[in-house]
């Protein structure tokens, strides 16, 4: 993306657009043009910055076209109503319809520049912290550690997918939990740990249907998978799976090579309660009820 400023001119009388157009070039904005209200609308994209918007144009009004660029540019893009209308009424009506700015015509140049300049400031402010916002939301999304979704990303998953389940079909859920975790952090160090479960975390993801199954870590050596549309058969065989497949693994970390096993309850939705919260709770109990029973009869196992 270029990091030069995109200004909109949007004006349907050709000499005054024409003016707008050389000022604003002369000055290194890079301008996009558009000679009615709805070219003004099929050409508002995210990347415009700031936008002069003739009010009156025939067919769709500079409002409407003022309302369209805000919401093309998650309200970042900063527009400036050029009008012919003087009442204050009119002005009114231009700002409240979500218009940043006005200038009335004839445009006074210095006047303009100043103006697009203030909106330019204010256009890059606000997309600063948009996507400062993105970033914290992914943030709070995801595992630092692992990259898996977050416990706060599975709590909301696991039940919208068990409103799912209620409505129709199945749902299972696996609760994997690292064997004697803690030994292998006290005799390889924590952050060979870390990296035990980082890569125990891509062996599970990659048994597990991306973008369908939710993958979250789900405590501190605790991983789940949410598997909708999944028959208690399929469940039982995906924890086999997974559990075979971390056995096998050999953790490189460092100059050192650990095993690790992990021992999987599973789950299922038992949907003759029409309540998902408490459908979605029970199905965690019921998880972990499973889990403790595999830990309790000699762990690397699952139990279902
Ligand atoms: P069990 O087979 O019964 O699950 O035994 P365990 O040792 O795995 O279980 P325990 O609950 O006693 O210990 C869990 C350990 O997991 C203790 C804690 O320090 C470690 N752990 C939790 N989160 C992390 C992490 O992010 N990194 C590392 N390295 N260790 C962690
Ligand atoms: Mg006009
Ligand atoms: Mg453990
Ligand atoms: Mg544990």
């Amino acid at each position: 993306m270029s990091d030069h400023t995109r200004v909109l001119i949007a004006e349907d009388d050709p000499v005054s657009r024409e003016i707008m157009v050389r000022l604003l070039e002369r000055n290194g904005y890079d301008v996009v043009t558009a000679s009615d209200g709805a070219d003004a609308v099929a050409m508002a994209g995210p990347e415009i910055d700031v936008a002069l918007v003739d009010w009156m144009m025939p067919g769709v009004d500079g409002v409407e076209v003022c309302r369209h660029i805000k919401s093309q540019t998650r309200g970042a893009g900063y527009v400036i109503m050029v009008t012919s209308r003087t009442e204050k009424s009119d002005i009114v009506h231009a700002l409240e319809s979500g218009a940043d700015d006005y200038m009335t015509k004839p445009v006074d140049h210095a006047e303009l520049l100043a103006r697009v300049k203030a909106g330019e400031r204010i256009a890059r402010r606000e997309r600063e912290l948009a996507q400062a916002r993105d970033e914290a939301r992914s943030e709070a999304e995801r595992d630092g550690l692992t990259g898996l979704s977050s416990r706060r990303c599975f709590d909301r998953e696991l039940l919208s997918r068990t409103h799912d389940a209620i409505a129709r079909g199945t749902l299972a859920l696996l609760m994997i939990d690292l064997d004697h975790f803690k030994e292998i952090n006290d005799t390889h160090g924590h952050q060979a740990g870390d990296e035990v479960l980082r890569q125990v975390a891509s062996v599970v993801r990659s048994e597990t249907r991306a973008g369908v199954d939710v993958v979250a870590r789900y405590g501190g050596e605790e991983i789940a998978v949410i598997a909708p549309q999944t028959s208690a058969f399929c469940a039982r065989e995906l924890a086999e799976r997974i559990r075979k497949q971390v056995a096998a693994h050999r953790v490189v970390a460092g100059a050192q090579f650990i095993s690790v096993t992990v021992s999987v309850g599973v789950g299922m939705l038992d949907d003759r309660t029409e309540d998902a919260p408490a459908a979605a709770q029970s199905l965690v109990e019921d998880a972990d009820v499973r889990l403790y029973q595999a830990k309790h009869a000699g762990r690397n196992r699952i139990a279902a």
